[in-house]
């Protein structure tokens, strides 16, 4: 769907837009990226604000929404612990996705760094999946690509724990499903 190349150029576009309208001269604005799938987009994101000399701290969430190929309809932070270590009074946060979806995410997640104190909260986003409008809980102001409605693999984004480790991302056909279940099942045989 998306090449290296393409996803590059997008990210040095978009790292150049939050510098202009999201931080003031002198600030260190907090990017959150949301674990793990945006681990590649934040990753790329932060070395092109490094090349705009933008400095900034960083800090990570981990929540999951979505279980094989659909999304559950319910978000949960994945090991228990506190969301976020650093505290947030006063900072501008920016918030890494790699897709918004359903936006129920999104939904859950903000509401609760505005609740930890921050002054803003600007969601950046690497994909935004084109929903009819009623869909979208959520939109973020900040977007690389809006991509048509399929199930996409590649540049952190999963299919149970697959495909993760390439700089392409991919629609996932029947042929990719089938690769990675197979895959589970002879580790299923070898340990039973
Ligand atoms: P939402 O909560 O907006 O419905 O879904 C957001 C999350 O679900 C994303 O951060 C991502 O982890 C996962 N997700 C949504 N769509 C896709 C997709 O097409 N492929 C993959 N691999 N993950 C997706
Ligand atoms: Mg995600």
């Amino acid at each position: 769907m998306l090449t290296s190349a393409q996803i590059q150029a997008r990210i040095r576009q978009l790292a150049s837009v939050l510098k202009q309208e999201c931080f003031t001269e002198s600030e260190r604005p907090l990017l959150v990226c949301t674990l793990k799938g945006a681990a590649p987009f934040f990753h790329d994101l932060c070395l092109a604000l490094q090349q705009l000399s933008q400095s900034y701290d960083l800090e990570f969430v981990r929540v999951s929404s979505y279980h094989g190929t659909s999304s559950t309809g319910t978000v949960s932070s994945s090991d228990g612990s506190e969301l976020i270590a650093t505290p947030l009074h006063n900072r501008t946060v920016i918030l890494c996705e790699d897709i918004v979806d359903t936006g129920t995410t999104l939904e859950w997640l903000v509401p609760q760094l505005h609740a930890k104190g921050a002054a803003s909260v600007h969601v950046c986003t690497l994909l935004d999946k084109r929903l009819p409008e009623e869909k979208k809980k959520y939109t973020a102001a900040y977007t690389g690509f809006s991509i048509p409605n399929h199930f996409i693999v590649g540049y952190g984004l999963d299919y149970n724990e697959w495909y993760r480790d390439t700089s392409d991302i991919f629609v996932l056909g029947k042929t990719g499903i089938i690769a990675c279940d197979r895959h589970y099942e002879k580790l299923k045989e070898e340990l039973s």
